[in-house]
């Protein structure tokens, strides 16, 4: 099997045995638990769409190791185009679940490992990268999604690994034996975590030699002993669990995040890809976030959904033809595609690594993000300023169908001729889903902190410009330049 169905997707997620915990108990059955379902129905889409031959070049590719045509999510980017799709990929799948897919950071770990596991064995012989390859045959014969775990708690944030009151702050070799090693810790906001069959954990900073201990990267069936998740809430999450469907905005899709705990874990040396190598940690976590950052082009596709979701709640407010709101409906575009500008650029503008992998252009890539963390949030406040305040004030669905309410519900939320209260109260509850409820973690919250927070691409930008030869532009045309003694 190289090619999963969505059915097959689901089918292997109950045969999974996760220990899970939500609102203080544990969730017996995952896959149909209300809440979490949604998220499973987004991450089942990348295999839906992998099926359908109008999407086989976004979604699919060859594999470099065997041939095989694979989901995309399991692929190692060969060539730029390999790179340009993917950003298309997340566009199409932001649009068809208006929300967070997740699949992404599995793809995007695999990737970053491909490179660093070859680097690391240039310089000490290590057999990393045949055993990062053998694992990856696995996951591509198989299409698993893999939970990319890079975020530690990190406790403390003035101090480093070793130095934390609590050594547990960030995830950690506590054993060494012969047959694998043991280790301790968690990684928090694990975007998809309990609709994976595996995770990765790599480290989430740069490190010095007295942290050591915390230079490790493995990869884990998601049911390894030991591994446990608590569930995070989303804003106006228990409306999933109402008997109505009207009130959730987005029927059918969410995303989800949660705190993965490794409680002494034992991982076999064959799925041990660093261990101790600390002089890599700092590259490792770039290459992720380069990548990752890149994946933002998500945000782009559910930017998508929202414009057109503003779009028909001005039609139906019977606004449509204001000139203020066809320009603010051009700004939320100019801004949408202004981010597609940036995912594309940094995918085009890709390059061949040592180990064959290609990888984006770093310092466009961190551009892109830093403009995902701003304009979903300018996109967002437009889309409230057109739907009006009826938004957050409509009553229920339910009040819709008491006989009691309804007939004044249907009196006076009626607006345009031709569009029903029905469908009024529908796409504003998507706005309101997308801008203020369960959506608005993947479009807002997690476009300011997923893939790392706006001051790391700042550093990141600030690391990777050419001042010099911008400064030496500059003094060259206004002749400057034969008197720069400064250099
Ligand atoms: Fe992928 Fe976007 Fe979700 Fe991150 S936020 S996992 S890039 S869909
Ligand atoms: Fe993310």
């Amino acid at each position: 099997m190289t090619l999963m169905t969505p059915e097959q997707y689901e089918q292997s997620l109950r045969e999974l045995n996760l220990k899970v915990y939500m609102f203080g108990k544990p969730v017996a059955n995952i896959v149909d638990n209300p809440i979490i379902r949604p998220s499973m129905n987004a991450v089942a889409k990348t295999y839906e769409l992998a099926q359908k031959e109008a999407y086989q070049d976004i979604m699919t590719a060859r594999s470099h190791l065997t041939g095989n045509r694979i989901n995309r999510f399991t692929h190692i980017h060969q060539n730029t185009e390999d790179l340009v799709n993917k950003s298309k990929m997340g566009r199409l799948l932001g649009r068809e679940t208006g929300c967070c897919f997740q699949r992404c950071v599995g793809m995007d770990a695999l990737n970053a490992l491909s490179i660093i596991t070859y680097n690391i064995d240039q310089m000490y012989q290590t057999p990393y990268n045949r055993r990062f390859k053998d694992y990856l045959g696995y996951v591509q014969e198989k299409d698993l999604v893999c939970d990319g775990a890079m975020t530690d708690p990190k406790g403390d944030r003035s101090l480093p690994p070793h130095k934390q009151p609590d050594p547990d702050a960030f995830l950690r070799v506590v054993e060494k034996r012969e047959d694998g090693i043991l280790v301790r810790g968690a990684k928090a906001h694990q975007t998809g975590a309990v609709n994976s069959h595996e995770v990765i954990v790599m480290p989430t900073i740069a490190m010095q030699e007295a942290d050591k201990a915390y230079a490790v990267s493995f990869a884990l069936p998601s049911d390894a002993k030991g591994i446990f998740y608590i569930m995070g809430r989303q804003s106006c999450d228990t409306r999933k669990l109402e008997d109505t469907t009207m009130d959730q905005g987005n029927v059918s899709f969410g995303g989800h995040e949660a705190l993965v705990v490794f409680d002494n874990v034992f991982v076999p040396w064959e799925r041990v890809f660093m261990y101790g190598e600390y002089e890599f940690c700092g590259p490792l976590v770039e290459m992720f976030a380069a990548y990752h950052r890149q994946s933002y082009a998500c945000k782009v596709g559910v930017g998508d959904v929202l414009i057109g979701a503003a779009q028909a709640a001005a039609e139906m407010n019977g606004v449509a033809k204001a000139s203020h709101i066809r320009d603010k409906l051009i700004e939320m575009n100019h801004l949408n595609e202004t981010l597609y500008c940036g995912c594309i650029a940094c995918a085009s503008e890709g390059r061949k690594k040592m180990s064959g992998t290609y990888a984006v252009n770093t310092l466009l890539a961190n551009v892109h993000k830093q403009n995902v963390t701003r304009f979903p949030y300018e996109i967002a406040r437009l889309a409230q300023d057109i739907a009006g305040g009826l938004m957050v004030t409509l009553p229920s669905e339910k009040d819709l169908k008491n006989p009691e309410t309804s007939h004044w519900m249907e009196k006076y939320f009626k607006a345009a001729p031709g569009s029903s209260t029905t469908d009024r109260m529908r796409i504003l509850r998507l706005i309101e889903n997308l801008t203020l409820g369960t959506a608005a973690v993947g479009y807002l919250t997690e476009s300011m902190h997923g893939a790392g927070s706006p001051q790391a691409q700042r550093i990141m930008i600030g690391r990777k410009v050419n001042m010099a030869e911008k400064r030496r532009a500059a003094l060259k045309l206004c002749g400057a330049l034969k008197n720069d003694t400064t250099g």
